[in-house]
């Protein structure tokens, strides 16, 4: 009997709906051992200029009930609070739902625009874990400013450090028993900070716990370096929310940019996958928007789903799409962002075609 998933959709701004249509469409198509319940939810600017809020209620609670959530670009930069900031309803949802974990994989393969001259037997395969609701956003909104100076504070919490970590502990093992190397590594700047000496005796803590894994540490600055100078050497590294926010963008460079990272926020009882770009107001309405990273955060939704209920196929179908994703990527069936000449639908039925 096929088994029904209830999810949470946020088809967000600009690009936003036309690169979740063709995802909602590949996902309906997927398997005849389960299927998905949409449920539609408003947020970001339109919902702002429509009722006034950028996240209601609704949306929430829709996303709170549902078995996982999808959520495309969200926020116009000409759409602001009265303030002047932009809306970042994504961040509220992570806090609300307390998404600690944020994963941003970063996987380089034939046919991506990486400006790295990747040598011969190298594979850049890693996985940067984000946590995303504390550290320096702790104040996010709320920093304290006068005429002559400003602060923000950054909190890390033991509970929340040692959740992050073990879940970081936890992919790596799933990693490893696919054949990856079984190596985490903690990015911080503990010569400096007390915090970060805080954070690394938490993570060292954990550590111990997977005599499997080879566990070791990265100053954040030395590790923006590795990250373009070896980055083929990186299994799964965790970190604070501000470095961690900076380095997927680092990651996302390396994969020829934004619009081919996919990205998961996850916690205990919920999870919301994402791509790592913003609404592109310039290109909207144009049909031209790659689906991609689209997809790719639909495929880690997949395969998120799968391990919860145990269903092994639905992991199984995750990595079936990213294989057609690849595919694709070497074949030049692409969007022209990454030199290829088909539309958005286009990019997404070569996908379903291989699929
Ligand atoms: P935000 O602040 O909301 O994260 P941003 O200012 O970083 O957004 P994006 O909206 O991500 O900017 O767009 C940056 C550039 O990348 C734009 O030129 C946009 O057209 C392009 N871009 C972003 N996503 C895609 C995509 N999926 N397909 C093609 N181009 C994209």
């Amino acid at each position: 009997m096929s088994k029904t998933f209830d999810v949470a959709v946020f088809h967000g701004d600009g690009i936003g709906p036309e690169i979740m249509a063709p995802t909602l469409e590949l996902l309906s198509g997927m398997s005849s051992s389960y299927d998905f319940a949409w449920t539609d939810c408003p947020a970001g600017a339109a919902s702002y200029l429509d009722c006034g809020s950028d996240l209601p209620e609704t949306s929430l609670n829709a996303a709170r009930r549902a078995d996982a959530i999808l959520l495309s670009a969200l926020g116009d930069p000409a759409v602001r609070f009265a303030d002047g900031t932009e809306m970042t309803p994504q961040i509220d949802i992570r806090i609300a739902l307390d998404l600690y974990a944020g994963v941003r994989p970063v996987r380089v393969v034939p046919g991506m625009r990486t400006p790295l001259k990747i040598p011969e037997g190298k594979i850049i395969d890693f996985v940067l874990v984000r946590e995303s609701t504390e550290g320096l956003f702790h104040t996010q909104g709320k920093g304290h400013v006068t005429d002559d100076m400003a602060e923000e504070t950054l909190r890390l919490t033991r509970k929340t450090t040692q959740k992050v970590c073990e879940f970081t502990f936890d992919l790596a093992m799933a990693r490893h028993a696919g054949g990856l190397p079984g190596r985490v590594t903690s990015v911080d700047k503990a010569n400096v900070f007390r915090a970060f000496a805080f954070w690394r005796d938490i993570f060292d803590g954990v550590a111990k716990g997977y005599p499997d894994l080879k566990a070791d540490h990265a100053y954040v600055d030395a590790m923006a370096l590795y990250m373009v100078q070896n980055p083929w050497d990186w299994d799964v590294m965790v970190t604070e929310n501000m470095f961690g926010d900076i380095l997927s963008d680092l990651g996302a460079g390396l994969m020829g940019g934004l619009g081919m990272a996919p990205s998961a926020d996850i916690g205990e009882h919920h999870a919301v996958f994402q791509p790592c770009h913003g609404s592109a107001p310039d290109i909207a309405g144009a049909g031209i928007a790659n689906p991609f990273a689209m997809i790719l955060s639909a495929g880690m939704m997949l395969d998120w789903l799968g391990r919860r209920n145990d269903m092994p196929a639905m992991v199984a179908d995750a990595h079936r799409l990213q294989t057609a994703v690849d595919a694709c990527l070497a074949a030049g069936e692409t969007t022209a962002d990454l030199g290829g000449a088909l539309d958005t639908m286009g990019a997404a039925r070569a996908v379903m075609d291989r699929l």
